[in-house]
């Protein structure tokens, strides 16, 4: 397999002007950067470029500004960190509106291998909506352009899809080629037996991504918030437990797939019940455990229980390919973070290969610790599920082939 698109490696960038569109979404507390995995998974694709003598133009979204200039979601402390990261200035050159004359001048006067950052690309509102002029703008800016944000790869914005209708070489970077990689092999040319683990919360979308994994894996494991949905669906009492009523036929359906392709589908038997949902998340909170046929309608469901978490890490740790997506459980609560603690020691512990698909799962994995013990973090936790889903991804799709 491997990804059948331009790369780094197939392009001169020696005095050219390269536009590259990252994923430096990061998380920010009071101005500082609180998770920079996905300003370090970056570093290879500018250092390259940087060593080959192009002069680099980085680009990214941070957050949710909507279409408005937001301080707090400036790119400058990313500017600050990546400088020290690289050994090398990044320079950045702020606009409200991303491109403007001075932004245009900054550019025209930079050196081969110099490197600039551009302000937050969602200070525009026609980025997410792929609109004419910022796609133009922004391509005004370069000869060539990169696109090695994985993160935002499912959707088409100016900066990663629009840019690319002005622009005649547009190739991938290494992070976005690592990242396909990774799951493309896992899901197409798995070393069996091939376990996938998903959870979370987001019901609805992590619902679809079942049918194509069903196909593909040997066993897949369901907990976290989405279990619910499936146990209601096999007719048991879930109480107040978070449910998608939409989806309990696509649950049944779900159900006799597994079976009619002889693959091992796994709920959880027993379960973390309280009253209330914490809140604060973190606050102190009573629990019980009861078998999943015995959930007082009073109660709802936010971990799975001790029971359910050996049989899954028994499963993961018998797996060759494991992929993973999703919390077991409410895992900002130390309470319930058992379960999510006991599939995440699983995986670390084998020798499997094990891919963490971005996210709360990814979070998840770093804060326990266990992040240097998984084979690959994935940067991007929507575009890795729709990845999985069998979907193409439209910022991969709109660079050239090779
Ligand atoms: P997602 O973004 O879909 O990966 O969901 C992650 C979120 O799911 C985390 O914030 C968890 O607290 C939440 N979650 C996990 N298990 C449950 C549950 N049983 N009930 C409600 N929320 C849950």
């Amino acid at each position: 397999m491997g990804l059948n698109k331009k790369s780094v490696d197939d392009i001169n960038v020696k005095g050219q002007k390269v536009l590259v569109r990252c994923d430096f979404n990061v998380p920010l507390k009071e101005g500082k950067i609180t998770d920079e995995n996905r300003l370090v998974a970056a570093l290879p694709t500018i250092k390259k470029l940087a060593a080959d003598g192009g002069r680099i133009i980085l680009c990214s979204h941070l957050g949710k500004p909507k279409g408005e200039p937001k301080p707090e979601l400036s790119l400058a402390p990313v500017a600050a960190r990546l400088t020290e990261l690289l050994g090398q200035e990044v320079k950045f050159v702020p606009s409200p509106v991303v491109v403007d004359d001075t932004v245009r001048e900054a550019v025209e006067s930079m050196k081969d291998g110099e490197i600039v950052l551009l302000e937050n690309t969602r200070y525009r509102a026609e980025e997410t909506k792929n609109g004419e002029a910022f796609s133009k703008d922004l391509a005004s800016l370069a000869d060539v352009f990169v696109n090695d944000a994985f993160g935002t790869a499912h959707r088409a914005h100016c900066s990663n899809v629009g840019v690319t209708e002005y622009i005649d070489t547009c190739a991938v970077g290494y992070l976005m080629q690592k990242e396909i990689d990774f799951l493309g092999k896992a899901v197409e040319t798995p070393v069996r037996p091939f376990v996938a683990i998903l959870g979370g919360a987001k019901v609805a979308d992590k619902l679809n991504v079942i049918s194509n994994l069903l196909e593909k894996c040997d066993t897949l494991i369901i907990g976290g918030g989405m279990a619910y949905t499936f146990l209601k669906a096999k007719g048991l009492e879930v109480g107040a437990s978070l449910v998608d009523d939409t989806k309990l036929d696509y649950c049944k359906e779900m159900i006799a797939k597994a079976e009619s392709l002889g693959k091992q589908l796994l709920l959880p038997t027993d379960t973390a019940i309280a009253k209330a949902f914490p809140n604060p998340i973190d606050a102190e909170i009573d629990v019980e455990y009861v078998d999943c046929d015995a959930i007082p309608a009073d109660a709802l469901g936010l971990d799975i229980g001790p029971k359910t978490a050996e049989v899954y890490a028994e499963a993961a740790k018998t797996a060759k390919t494991v992929v993973w997506n999703g919390p077991m459980g409410v895992f900002e609560n130390p309470v319930l973070a058992k379960g999510t603690i006991a599939v995440a020691k699983a995986l670390a512990e084998t020798d499997a290969t094990t891919i963490i698909g971005g996210g709360d799962s990814a979070a998840a994995v770093n804060q326990l610790g266990f992040g240097d013990k998984m084979s690959h973090i994935s940067t991007g936790g929507g575009a890795s599920l729709e990845f999985l889903e069998g979907k193409e991804l439209p910022g991969v799709a709109a660079a050239n082939d090779k």
